[in-house]
């Protein structure tokens, strides 16, 4: 929960008293059954890690590997990261890509996750940039 309004809204769905229903719980598998292919811990896009020295886009990138690896967004994720890579105005996630790190090591100092942001910008780099199959 990174707002205000995120709060309100999760405590309203924990006020509600009664069973889910079927299209509840079909729901909560089906999203389980996703996410279950990013592992534990995976980033949650809350940017507590920026800003990077490097102006590399953290949650940017992992939104787009995210996407690729949890959601089968291929396409999309692939052409994003191109456009991240190349700059593109028009780009939707502007910044610099992960080969700009530095591994100056400051982003996990910040990260709530724990996650090995330098070692995964790597993997992240590297899938969303790989032939295709
Ligand atoms: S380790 Fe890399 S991504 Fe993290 S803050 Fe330093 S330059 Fe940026
Ligand atoms: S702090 Fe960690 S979880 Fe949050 S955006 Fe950065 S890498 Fe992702």
């Amino acid at each position: 929960m990174t707002t205000p309004d995120e709060i309100d809204e999760n405590v309203r769905a924990g006020s509600v008293e009664g069973p889910l229903t079927a299209t509840e719980q079909g729901l909560i598998d089906e999203i389980r059954r996703r996410t279950s292919a990013l592992g534990e811990r995976f980033c949650t896009s809350c940017g507590y890690c920026l800003p990077c020295p490097q102006e590399v886009n953290i949650p940017g990138i992992f939104r787009l590997w995210n996407l690729q690896r949890g959601y089968g967004n291929d396409a999309y994720s692939r052409l994003e990261y191109q456009k991240l890579c190349e700059q593109r105005h028009w780009a939707d996630f502007p910044g610099a890509s992960a080969e700009h790190c530095v591994e100056c090591g400051l982003c996990e100092t910040k990260c709530p996750e724990g996650l090995p942001v330098m070692a995964d910008l790597k993997k992240a780099h590297s899938d969303l940039t790989a032939p295709r199959q």
